[in-house]
């Protein structure tokens, strides 16, 4: 889609430090990182705005994120646990209407 950052970084169009690339998602480093690890996963595709529009449809690549998430948080040794966050619209602050999540890991204070 025209003018979306994060399919402008899935095209090679805006730089980014990724992580992890298949065929349906990418994973990329946050710019701005809110906690010592944050990476966010994405659908290549521009499916979905937000997670409020996510439908049975969706399952598989929802269920695949989740995998990936799962794989990266391994290969960071986030061995403690991590935690997974999806802004759904302005009122949880979110900013890029791509659908993502984040995984944070290290140490993390309570959620907000
Ligand atoms: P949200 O507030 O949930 O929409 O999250 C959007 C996230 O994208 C924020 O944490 C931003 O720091 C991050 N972000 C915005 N532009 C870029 C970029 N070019 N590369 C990496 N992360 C970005
Ligand atoms: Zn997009």
């Amino acid at each position: 889609m025209d003018n979306c950052i994060f399919c402008k970084i899935v095209k090679g169009d805006i730089p980014s430090k990724k992580l992890y690339e298949d065929d349906q998602v990418v994973a990329f480093y946050d710019v701005a990182p809110a906690a010592p690890v944050h990476v966010l996963v994405i659908p290549k595709e521009h499916v979905l705005e937000s997670a409020r529009a996510i439908t049975s449809e969706h399952a598989a690549l929802i269920a695949h994120i989740y995998e990936v998430i799962a794989k990266l948080a391994d290969e960071l040794h986030l061995d403690g646990g991590y935690r997974v966050v999806t802004n759904a619209g302005p009122d949880a602050g979110q900013t890029v209407m791509h659908l993502h999540f984040h995984l944070l890991g290290g140490k993390l204070g309570p959620m907000a």
